[in-house]
């Protein structure tokens, strides 16, 4: 596919991810303001990134270092200006990296995070905004990330106390082929819970290509869509 394909296809898709926001949005009696959109670029280059800038997209998230630690340093080199969200699952040993590229990162679950992000901060010099993520699965057990519901005040905490990082909220994968809209009503408890203590923490990064709606009507605040602005990824993406 040629490049000037390839955006049209990018603009369309988008086009077609804010209508439904926008909808979304309307239905739930929210305004769209409220609302950030994260095109999930995993598995695609860098030049689908720079189009999405282009096109108005200002938030960029990714699952993988290695893969992001380049694509960042690619989409630099292409003169767009964008915000990196971190959203995979993270090892101690890639806080260095990804606090070199990323703006937030999404998927803190332990403290052992905790504790190596606050320190890549301090050595970039300057803060890293973090979310804590929760496990709404508690059946299957937390095979994608995230701590129970009623462990996340006390990570928060640690978080809060670390002044190279920022508490900015909370995020949650949905459960596995189950309903996500109590999940995600038990998210958006934690979050309110969570901000009688911390105001500034009001993010709720929920909601995917098949559950933004959804997510959107129980609060989210950060979508996280990947296929539906990007187009399917091989399995395993
Ligand atoms: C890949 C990914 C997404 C985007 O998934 P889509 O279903 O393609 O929209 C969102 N969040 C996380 C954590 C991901 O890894």
């Amino acid at each position: 596919m040629s490049s000037e394909d390839r955006r049209a296809e990018l603009a369309a898709r988008l086009a077609k991810v804010r209508a439904r926001i926008v909808a979304a949005c309307e239905e739930a009696g929210r305004s769209r303001q409220e609302i950030t959109l994260i095109a999930v670029t995993k598995t695609f280059p860098a030049s689908d990134v720079a189009a999405l800038a282009r096109l108005g997209v200002r938030d960029v998230g990714e699952n993988r270092d290695q893969e992001a630690a380049l694509k960042a340093v690619a989409v630099a080199a292409s003169g767009v200006d964008v915000r990196w969200h971190f959203v995979g699952q993270l090892q101690s040993n890639k806080c260095r990296s990804v606090a070199t590229y990323a703006d937030m990162v999404h998927s803190v679950d332990r403290l052992s995070l905790v504790t190596a992000l606050d320190k890549a901060a301090a050595r970039r010099g300057r803060p890293l905004d973090v979310l804590v993520q929760a496990c709404l699965d508690p059946d299957d057990g937390p095979k994608r990330g995230g701590l129970p519901v009623p462990e996340l005040p006390s990570l928060a905490a640690e978080v809060a106390a670390r002044d190279g990082l920022r508490l900015v909220g909370v995020m949650a994968v949905a459960p596995l082929g189950a309903d996500p809209a109590p999940a995600y009503r038990r998210l958006a408890e934690a979050s309110g819970r969570l901000r009688e203590t911390y105001p500034e923490a009001a993010v709720v990064s929920a909601g995917m290509t098949g559950d933004f709606e959804i997510a959107i009507r129980h609060g989210a605040t950060h979508l996280r869509i990947g296929s539906a602005l990007l187009g399917g990824r091989p399995p395993l993406g």
